[in-house]
């Protein structure tokens, strides 16, 4: 049996960083198995999905290069759903029900306010017939629950939190379907796992107690449950969910300068037992990736360490990876001689803005004129201009700190701070250095 597993969002807003990286783990648990990944899009609640999310999810992946070998939508499978709701029912395993919402929260309060778990009290389960006939003379369309069996024990061996136990008594029979004849997501989730072959269901742990009712669904269903990991919730680094991480998405990082690399080399260790590290090749990732590595305590997401990250994932990318985004002319060795200073792709624009200038000098005062004319003649083109040159001013002139450097810099690049000086001279040539020294000292 090879491993399929899937990422199954809700097409009704953005990815955030929670769900890439929900997406991520499934997507190097099926890699690491030679398996297959499955993109299922969660659409049965027609009225919140939205097709131009279902376009930005595509998208996103496409970004962060988690490919799906297959994709599905749950609101062309309609059928396969109303197929299984009607062997459930056959075998009694749902059953109709009439409270409206407002009943149920009352219920709710009042089991709250004894200090009882508020737990649905199966009151639809022993409605006789004649009550049931007055509730449809009346109009009112039931909404559907799945009906858990108290006498089987669930359980299963979660992948991240171990062997987990379930009393179906202490579950509310769950919803599965309202009124108007629309899905939940419960029972749907179960038969696209069963009919997609589906061996590993990996998600957060805010969904422990659907799976808990899943597991009954499953035997109900006559299939052997998938394996289970539920993974602990990503967090913001002040330890809390924050709003800002549920909005934070691949547009946000991409704006940012983030590469989909450094994202995924974070996301891939959070949380785990593994040190996050600046690792750039997909395959090392897989290679390492190991759900028995995954801690209990929820993973804390902190942009520093994103960007430390980054900048490292930065200096390792090759030229042909990022040709297409440096300004024009641009080329592999000048990419070579800038990578190593850059925290961004992005940056490099500024840099070779400079090189190939024209810069704009300040005004200089006579004495600093004379300095930078001296500096044009003094100028050998050696392996290390920079340091050759300023060492060779310091010499004749006595000049040191920022008397000695600043004029330099400005003459050589038009600004007062950038980058290093000893990288940025080679790429801008003898003949230009001469060219811009020249005309400092003319003023
Ligand atoms: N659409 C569900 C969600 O986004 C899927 C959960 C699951 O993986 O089964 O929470």
């Amino acid at each position: 049996m090879t491993v399929k597993t899937r990422f199954a969002p809700s097409p009704t807003g953005r990815l955030h960083v929670g769900n890439i990286r929900t997406a991520l783990h499934n997507w190097m648990l099926a890699r690491k198995a030679g398996g297959q990944f499955v993109l299922r899009i969660d659409d049965t609640d027609a009225e919140r999905s939205e097709e131009r999310y279902i376009e930005a999810i595509r998208q996103d992946l496409a970004w962060l290069g988690l490919t799906p070998e297959a994709e599905e939508r749950q609101s062309e499978r309609l059928t396969e759903y109303e197929a299984a709701f009607e062997r459930l029912k056959a075998a009694g395993r749902v059953y109709p029900a009439y409270e409206t919402a407002q009943e149920l929260d009352l219920k709710r309060k009042i089991q709250l306010g004894r200090g009882l778990p508020p737990i649905y009290d199966r009151a639809a389960l022993s409605m006789g017939e004649e009550e049931r006939a007055g509730k449809e003379a009346e109009g009112v369309a039931p909404h559907w629950r799945f009906k858990l069996d108290h006498d089987e024990p669930i359980g299963w061996d979660d992948g991240v939190r171990g062997p987990q136990k379930f009393d179906a008594a202490q579950l509310s029979d769950p919803v599965i379907r309202r009124a108007d004849g629309s899905w939940l997501y419960m029972l749907p989730s179960c038969v696209d796992d069963i009919a997609m072959g589906i061996t590993d269901v990996l998600r957060g742990e805010d969904h422990v107690s659907n799976t808990a009712v899943q597991v009954q669904m499953f035997t109900a269903l006559n299939a052997e449950p998938p394996r289970f990991a539920h993974e602990a919730l990503l967090v913001g680094k002040e330890g809390k969910l924050s709003k800002r991480l549920g909005s934070l998405g691949c547009d946000a990082f991409r704006d940012r300068g983030i590469e989909p690399e450094a994202l995924i080399a974070l996301l891939a260790r959070l949380g785990t037992s593994k040190p996050v590290e600046p690792i750039a090749t997909r395959k090392a990732l897989v290679e390492s990736f190991d759900l028995s590595t995954f801690g209990r305590a929820p993973a804390k997401f902190d942009d520093t360490e994103l960007d430390r990250i980054n900048a490292a994932i930065v200096h390792q990318l090759d030229y042909d990876a990022v040709a297409a985004r440096l300004p024009a002319g641009m080329d592999a060795a000048a990419w070579q001689a800038i990578r190593p200073n850059l925290e961004k792709v992005g940056d490099a624009a500024e840099w070779w803005s400079i090189v190939t200038g024209p810069v704009s000098q300040p005004e200089f005062d006579a004495e600093t004129r004379a300095y930078l004319a001296m500096a044009a003649d003094v100028l050998v083109w050696t392996q290390t201009p920079w340091r050759d040159l300023t060492a060779a001013v310091k010499e004749a002139t006595g000049r040191k700190g920022k008397s000695l450097f600043l004029p330099l810099r400005q003459a050589l690049t038009g600004m007062d701070h950038g980058p290093d000086m000893g990288e940025l001279l080679p790429l801008i040539g003898e003949d230009e250095a001469r060219v811009r020294l020249q005309a400092a000292a003319r003023g």
